[in-house]
């Protein structure tokens, strides 16, 4: 070998080296050693070598984490051991049950237990061959699941080559993929910022970012991993025990919770559970219970798993956060389709780290089931989630009450309120004058499966409607940008990208306007389904009731909403409005046969020539129906590789069976 090819090797490894060093302080352990654009400098440097020598650059290499979007979706992958789910305990009888068992089962006074924090995340299989970073796969339903290894590989705590002395062993590793709260916060206050949908917690967004075909998203969004267990290794490392298995995980290069811990008795398992329970509001990411699993493996085989999970392990829930709060008053808020929502005002009350000052009270039923008055204690919960509820009052502490009720008049236009027959709920029929209505159709036209505008938040709304730019969603189209220009909260940048999004917004399908329409009941499904037997909105909106009524999946009460919709004069106009404003409709869901009408089909397996997605298009889009289980109504069976149960199922039910080539056929 040349000595300039040695220097330029040995050049690689002391970056790759000094990299991977810097990546850990930062990530790993939150203390960087050195400037931002100091580790810039050396990642650049690295990057220009390899690109100069790309035989010489490491497949591995730290350069290479955010590899190319993929196009055709996740490849589905079958588990070699089924990932099970384990068995939950929610009070401290149901876990001494559990310790019971295993100790009765085991024949031993006490069981000596690994204790961990459960991760409010996504279980996910990692595989190493030879040492290298291979695949991860998705729990799926604990027997398929998706090979997400483009995301997973850009997890900078991630090993892509693990340490020295285990640097060509094969192991495949359960581990937990997770988001910090900061890192949470951060986005959603962007996304708020941009009038974009919140996520509800880090655990979406954490499951969201594994499953985006761009690994560049998951690359920015600093998503963490822990190890939590070997499902199979090709060579003996440890000992039996689990705990100290953890500890050579940690030596591998991967991060393991630091608050992991064995406990010897029942008692010590009880404090261990407290006092996490006690810290946990303070810890930098969501747990939601303690996992106790026995340490020794030659005892965990003793009591071997059920079909569902494990005998040995439990998950022991926490009892959801809560704090006691007076209830201030009650505000009545009104909503798109003009349904009336009491809300609870309260006194602000910290649970969990954030403020609470108001919880849905949901509907009258509700209050009258809880027996809830205005200034009573209440017991606020935040059950992992953003959305506070009410769960109880506390009647010890009751004193002077007034009842909560339901306001005769609408409190933002004033009409008389009605309530719907059959239902808890009472509404604000004066859907075309009531501006809260007003305000939120315009949004639900502008959300993102609708018309797909943005820049329409509910602020820029108000604006508009204040200014008698817009009255309904119609008028959109119809906008004189010269005033909006010229508003004082608007500026020239953010009005020309407004109409520009509103422009794009024009061209659009079938679909996506039938759901702006924001028919009461007509969610995206719905709106999906009826793009598939109408042309045309013309079409639809001379629809009549019993023709609406023959198509699966739309009940009674929806055909009656969808009719009463196109009838309404208001509507009407509305409607023509936007016809007539150069919107260019297209029909992507029309059905282009009816080769397949009336039959019910089931997909097991995968295919060659298809995805299962495109599959079940084609079914549609030729008439057909698809259903994910099998009955003694399915047509046929289309079978691919691999198939799950749905085989035997089909088999015994006599349902007849066709490949993919069969298939083909019958189109
Ligand atoms: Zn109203």
């Amino acid at each position: 070998m040349s000595t300039k090819k040695n220097e330029i090797i040995n050049k690689i490894n002391q970056l790759t080296k000094q990299i991977i060093e810097h990546n850990e302080n930062y990530h790993t352990y939150d203390n960087p050693k050195i400037s931002d654009e100091e580790y810039d400098a050396l990642y650049s440097e690295l990057k220009k070598i390899e690109n100069s020598y790309p035989e010489l650059a490491s497949l591995n290499s730290p350069t290479k984490r955010v590899g190319a979007k993929l196009l055709g979706g996740f490849k589905k992958v079958e588990h070699k051991f089924p990932m099970l789910s384990l068995s939950n305990a929610s009070d401290q009888n149901e876990f001494k049950l559990f310790y019971e068992r295993i100790c009765k089962d085991l024949n031993k006074s006490k069981v000596s237990l690994s204790a961990e924090p459960k991760f409010d995340g996504l279980a996910i299989s990692l595989t190493y061959r030879k040492g290298l970073f291979h695949s991860a796969v998705t729990r799926g339903d604990g027997v398929i699941g998706e090979d997400v290894s483009i995301n997973v590989r850009t997890i900078k705590t991630l090993p892509l080559a693990l340490n020295d002395p285990y640097s060509k062993l094969d192991v495949v590793l359960k581990a937990e993929i997770y988001m910090n709260i900061s890192d949470f916060n951060m986005i959603n206050s962007k996304l708020k910022k941009n009038n974009e949908k919140v996520f509800a917690n880090p655990r979406n967004i954490a499951a969201g970012t594994i499953r985006q075909l761009d690994p560049k998203i998951a690359s920015k969004r600093n998503l963490q991993i822990f190890i939590h267990g070997i499902i199979e290794i090709n060579k003996k490392i440890g000992t039996d025990s689990h705990i100290n298995d953890m500890q050579i995980i940690k030596k591998m290069g991967f991060n393991v919770c630091e608050h992991n811990k064995t406990v010897e008795t029942f008692n010590d398992a009880i404090k261990y559970y407290e006092d996490m329970n006690n810290i946990r509001q303070n810890l930098p990411y969501e747990i939601d219970g303690i996992v106790f699993k026995i340490d020794s493996y030659t005892d965990r085989d003793k009591l071997g798993e059920t079909s569902k999970a494990p005998r040995w392990s439990i998950a022991y829930k926490f009892r959801s956060i809560e704090a006691q709060t007076r209830l201030k008053t009650v505000s009545f808020q009104v909503g798109r389709t003009g349904t009336i929502t009491p809300v609870a005002e309260l006194e602000p009350v910290s649970i969990g780290g954030v403020t609470i000052s108001r919880a849905s009270l949901h509907n009258m039923d509700e209050i009258q089931k809880k027996d809830i008055r205005i200034n009573d204690i209440v017991y606020v919960k935040r059950a992992g989630d953003v959305i506070p509820d009410i769960d109880r009052v506390n009647l010890e502490k009751r004193g002077k009450t007034k009842p909560i009720k339901m306001p005769s008049y609408c409190p933002a236009c004033n009409s008389q309120l009605k309530k719907v027959s059959n239902q808890t709920f009472f509404k604000c029929e004066n859907s075309r004058n009531c501006k809260p209505q007003i305000i939120q159709s315009i949004q639900h036209f502008a959300s993102r499966k609708a018309m797909n505008i943005s820049g329409l938040g509910e602020g820029i709304i108000e604006l508009l409607i204040d200014n008698n730019l817009i009255t309904n969603y119609s008028d959109l189209y119809y906008i004189n940008f010269d005033r909006v220009k010229k508003l004082e909260r608007m500026g020239e940048l953010s009005s020309s990208n407004l109409q520009q999004s509103i422009d794009e917004s024009r061209d659009t399908t079938l679909d996506r306007l039938i759901y702006a329409l924001g028919i009461n009941e007509v969610g995206y499904t719905t709106a999906k389904i009826l793009s598939k037997h109408y042309t045309s909105i013309e079409e639809l909106s001379k629809t009549k009731l019993e023709s609406l009524e023959t198509i699966k999946d739309i009940g009674p009460v929806v055909a009656k909403n969808i009719v009463d919709f196109f009838k309404d004069n208001e509507s009407k106009e509305i409607l023509k409005r936007i016809l007539n404003s150069n919107v260019n409709i297209k029909n992507m869901n029309k059905a282009v046969s009816n080769k397949l009408d009336g039959l019910t089909f089931v997909i097991t397996g995968s295919f060659e020539n298809y995805s299962r997605k495109s599959l079940e298009e084609i079914i549609l889009n030729n008439g057909g129906s698809v259903s994910s289980s099998i009955s003694k109504k399915t047509s046929y069976l289309v079978l691919g590789i691999k198939p799950g149960s749905k085989y035997d199922k089909a088999k015994n039910l006599k349902v007849k069976i066709i490949d993919e080539k069969n298939f083909s056929k019958l189109l």
